[in-house]
Order: structure tokens, then sequence, then C-alpha cells
């Protein structure tokens, strides 16, 4: 209805507000410090905007917390649980639901279902908890992606895309049978939020069904991707989100959920499947890690969030505003000469650090540096998307990838466009001050995702 209109103002009001800290730049300095130079170990108070991550940050509705006081906190077959059975059915179009804490709860299970020792798991770009899951159950990931992903200049509408040729590589070199599945995300995050598109999505079911190779869903951001089709896609713009988001899933055999991101809850997750036999063996498992098969480690009362936050996060004027205030934060960067990932992605920013900082090595820890860098100059907190999110390999060497980016992510329905404004002020600012940042060395690395918790200091 709107559409006609080129701006696209938030629609929603402000009913209660937060109050965030400002700190003074010594603050920071001993803030930062303690933290090891990793804005993961920043504390909260600390931190003036928060772009850390889109994960269970965003601010949920009115009716939202409505639902909240309706939690029926029974321990089995909560009503909750059938609201949100019937929003999976009727948004994502998957059949069973399995509820989890989180969407790495549903990657472990569909892991540890599908996966063989030995299998291989071609992808579209890795994930750092998903390839985690995926090496723990025995099996080896392969990035399938299309080269343009590795390139934050290109501007291939699709970036997400898979390359099929890629694929059947792999499949002529491994064989069919050794292939778990095809890990396939939407709005592909290490690539910077990259859309996948339904033509993609197409032929990559085609390929698939000719192999009998299933295909997983890493629908985390489902939405941001149909508005991406919706927008660049032909055939898509007059076909409402809802159609775009449930004809995407209808191509893949299941789907992990983190509800975190695109369904706009402060926790929870899914794993969605459309096959009864895996879905007794997860029901069944999800007892063990998770809680019964009715509410999969959450609250009644989260389960109703997510059942409304599903049906919030596929309206068009919501998902059209949380994509265009990222364009927006985008576009203002590229303005000033900041090297960026374009296009702009579907949840966050994601500078490129390799060009920023070009006199600092990989082993530097260029976007760690930079990451350090934005927060010391004024409390904006983002996260490294490079060599230390990418973590070793099973040789135990640093995995080097091409990517080497500070990713700013913008939590949906939380900062106006002044925060916008102040971010892309700061970004400037340590982007002209860039050759006075002197890189980090690692002095504690934890065995896993050690993103999260890992230590340095200035060189
Ligand atoms: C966040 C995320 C996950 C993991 O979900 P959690 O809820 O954090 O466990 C998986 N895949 C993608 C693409 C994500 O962004």
């Amino acid at each position: 209805m709107e559409q006609r209109k080129k701006s696209w103002a938030e629609p929603f009001k402000i009913k209660m507000v937060e109050l965030i800290h400002m700190t003074t730049r010594e603050e920071r300095e001993a803030a930062l410090k303690e933290a090891g130079y990793n804005t993961f170990l920043l504390k909260s108070k600390d931190v003036y905007i928060d772009l850390l991550t889109d994960s269970g940050t965003s601010a949920m509705s009115d009716r939202q917390w409505a639902g909240m006081m309706m939690g029926d906190e029974a321990y089995a077959g909560s009503e909750n649980f059938y609201h949100l059975e019937a929003a999976v059915q009727n948004y994502y179009g998957y059949k069973y639901l399995v509820p989890t804490h989180q969407g790495r709860a549903a990657e472990h299970m569909i892991s540890q279902l599908w996966i063989k020792k030995g299998d291989v798991i071609p992808g579209n770009m890795y994930f750092t908890t998903t390839r985690l899951h995926q090496e723990l159950a025995g099996g080896t990931f392969i990035d399938v992606i299309i080269d343009e992903a590795h390139d934050p200049d290109d501007l291939h509408p699709f970036k997400g895309n898979i390359d099929l040729n890629k694929l059947q590589a792999v499949i002529d070199k491994y064989g069919a049978d050794k292939i778990a599945y095809v890990a396939l995300a939407t709005a592909v995050n290490m690539a910077g939020g990259q859309p996948v598109s339904m033509q993609n999505l197409k032929d990559l079911r085609e390929m698939t069904n000719k192999y009998g190779i299933k295909i997983v869903h890493d629908m985390t951001r489902v939405a941001e991707n149909a508005y991406f089709i919706k927008k660049r896609e032909e055939g898509y713009a007059d076909k409402s989100i809802v159609d775009i988001v449930r004809e995407i899933c209808s191509y893949t055999d299941a789907a992990t959920m983190s509800a975190k991101k695109d369904a706009l809850v402060n926790i929870g997750g899914f794993l969605a499947l459309n096959d009864w036999d895996t879905f007794e063996r997860a029901r069944n498992m999800v007892v063990v890690y998770e809680g019964l098969h009715t509410y999969g480690g959450l609250a009644g009362r989260d389960m109703e969030a997510i059942a409304i936050g599903i049906t919030e996060s596929v309206e068009e004027n919501h998902i059209r505003a949380r994509v265009e205030q990222v364009a927006y934060l985008g576009n203002k960067l590229v303005e000033l000469g900041v090297p960026v990932v374009k296009p702009i992605g579907g949840h966050g920013v994601f500078l490129d650090a390799k060009k920023i900082l070009p006199h600092l090595t990989q082993d530097q820890f260029p976007a760690q540096s930079l990451a350090a860098a934005l927060y010391l100059d004024s409390g904006v907190r983002s996260m490294e998307r490079g060599v230390v999110s990418a973590g070793r390999n099973k040789e135990g060497k640093n995995n080097y990838p091409k990517l080497e980016l500070v990713r700013l992510t913008i939590p949906r329905r939380v900062y106006t466009q002044a925060h916008m404004d102040v971010v892309a002020e700061s970004v400037l600012e340590v982007y002209e001050n860039r050759e006075k940042i002197t890189g980090l060395k690692m002095v504690y690395e934890p065995e896993y995702l050690r993103f999260f918790q890992a230590r340095f200091e200035v060189l």
C-alpha cells in the first residue's frame, strides 16, 4: 500500500524506552583492555550503540508481550506449542516442529541424525555453529557458494547463490551417498547477509532430486531473503513476502531456525521437518538435550512470542523498514568512501577490514583490530567476521577466509536513523585514522568457536 512512497519510516511507534549509557574515552580504554580487545567480552553497560549482533536483540511488539502473559506453562502439551506449530506450518509450510532453545540446538540434532562419519556437507558458505556441529557429527563442510560471494566489491544481486558446477564437482568426487545433505542458508550471514535467488533454489532442487540428496535450510533470515527476491528477481515484485517465504521453504526438506533473528524474539529456535521418521527420532532426541518435545528448552510464553513474531516478521512494512534501515547505514558509508561489502546485506553492514587496514597481515587480526578501534572511538560495538571467526581446520591450522570483515549488525526495531548517523560518523573517524591501528596478537584461545572468548593484546 505505502510501497509507492519512497521513504520507509518505521511501521511502529515507541511505547517504552530503555536508557543507554554513554562512556568517556578513558572508560572505554579500560573496558576494552579488560575485555581482551574482544567485543564479545565487553559488558553491555559499557556499550553505547550495540551492533554486536541482531541475535535476540530485537524489540518485541506489544502484541508479543501480551502473548507472553498468555504463557501456558504446562510441562506437556502447552497451548503455546500448538500456536507455534500452526505458525510454522502456515507461514513456512514445514509439517513437523521440534522446538529448541536456540538455532544451534536444532543444528546439533539434524547433524547427529543425518550425518554419518566421513560424509561431506556442501553449503553456501559456512556458518560458525552450523559447521562445528557438522564436524562434531563426523562430517566435513565444503563451500559451494558462487565465487562472487568472496569478493566484497562484486555487485551480483544474489551473492548467496550456490554454484551448481561446484556442487556437481562435489557429487562427482564423493558420490551422492556420501553427501549428507546440502546446507542451504538464506540471506547468507557470513557472506554479508546476501540473498539466494528463487531460480537458484529451483535449480538446486531439481539437481538434488536427481541424486536423491536432501536440502537442509538454515532459515534464520528467510524473510530478509524474501524481501530481496521481491525487490530484485523478475516475476516477484507483486508477490507477497508471505508467499515468497513459503515458496523458498517448499524447495527444502528440513529447516533449522534461530528465532532470535527474523522471528523477533529474545530466545528460541526450532527444527522443522517434512519427514515423519526423522521427526520421530528428533522428537526423541530433544528430550535428552533440551526438554520435552512440546517445549524443547523454552517456556510456554517464549513459544507464544515466537508464534506472534513469525507473523510480524513477514509483514510487508516491517521487512521493508528493517532491510532499508540497514541499507540506509550502508549507503551512507559508501557515500563517505568507506570500503564495505556490496551490495548491502539484509541484517548488517560489513566493513572490509582487509581494504581498510592493508598494512596488517591476516595474522595481525585486522577485523578484530578494527572492531576494537571502533569501540574505543565511540562505544559502538561491532563483531569480527574474519580469521578469528573462521577458526582452525582439522589439522589445527588457522583457516584464512577471503573475507576479513567487521559486522555492524542492526537489531530489529531497536535503533533510529539518528543512531545510524552517529555510527556512520564514528566509522568515518576510525577510517580516517586507520594507519594508527597497529594490530593484535591472540593471547588466549578457547578450543571451540574461539571468536566468542579469545583474548588479545595490542601489538
Ligand atoms: C545465529 C545463527 C545460527 C545459530 O543460532 P543460535 O540461535 O545463535 O544458536 C545459525 N545460523 C545462522 C545463519 C545464524 O545467524
